[in-house]
């Protein structure tokens, strides 16, 4: 995962937020739930303005697995970290709403949002720290760390299912293909970067 820098809310958004909060303002959360599965026509997030703010936050990656998002405009997908079904007072919120590929939204499904484990790329400033990348393509937690940030980062690896085969050959191809590019490796010992750095400088800088 890196570091995401969120935009503004989206305009049209926020008033479908506005519009949908007051109209549940008298259910209960079940309730509420009900109210949107029905009225899901009526009330939109994955809008062409949803979008376009994405792309420019996400730079067409997941925020999860930070992947490309292959014809972005129809395969992203809003993953909400306060699930839908829990806290359906959210489902509008721009805060709530993360960019995500369709297999990271997936894998999660509908699994509750644990506030003191998740880590949302938005508001940590230093995600990267949280992870290692293996020279085999996984991805672990940064056992440098405090028990506490450790159990986040494997949370997250596991709540995303980030060591999924594709994305372990994806990274491992990358890593061969970094050790084998001579100008890369010398810059590599002049600055001493970890693994995880190594990605960074490569890809996201
Ligand atoms: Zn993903």
């Amino acid at each position: 995962m890196i570091k995401i820098k969120r935009t503004y809310s989206p305009k049209a958004l926020s008033k479908t937020n506005r519009d949908f909060k007051s109209a549940i303002a008298n259910m209960s959360v079940r309730e509420a739930y009900d109210f949107y599965k029905e009225h899901r026509k009526k009330y939109c997030y994955n809008t062409a303005e949803t979008k376009h703010h994405f792309r420019k936050m996400n730079h067409e990656r997941c925020s999860f697995c930070t992947q490309f998002i292959q014809d972005f405009d129809d395969a992203m997908t809003v993953e909400h970290i306060k699930t839908k079904r829990d806290f359906p007072q959210k489902i509008f919120q721009w805060s709530n709403m993360l960019c995500a590929c369709s297999t990271c939204n997936t894998k999660r499904g509908t699994r509750s949002h644990y506030p003191r484990k998740y880590l949302d790329p938005t508001k940590i400033t230093d995600i990267e720290k949280y992870f290692c990348y293996k020279i085999d393509g996984t991805i672990v937690a940064n056992n440098t760390l405090s028990n506490d940030d450790i159990a986040k980062a494997e949370y997250m690896i596991d709540l995303y299912k980030l060591n999924r085969k594709n994305l372990v050959c994806n990274r491992r191809k990358f890593m061969t293909d970094l050790m084998s590019d001579d100008k890369f490796y010398e810059k590599l010992n002049l600055m001493e970067e970890s693994s995880q750095n190594i990605i960074f400088l490569s890809v996201f800088a």
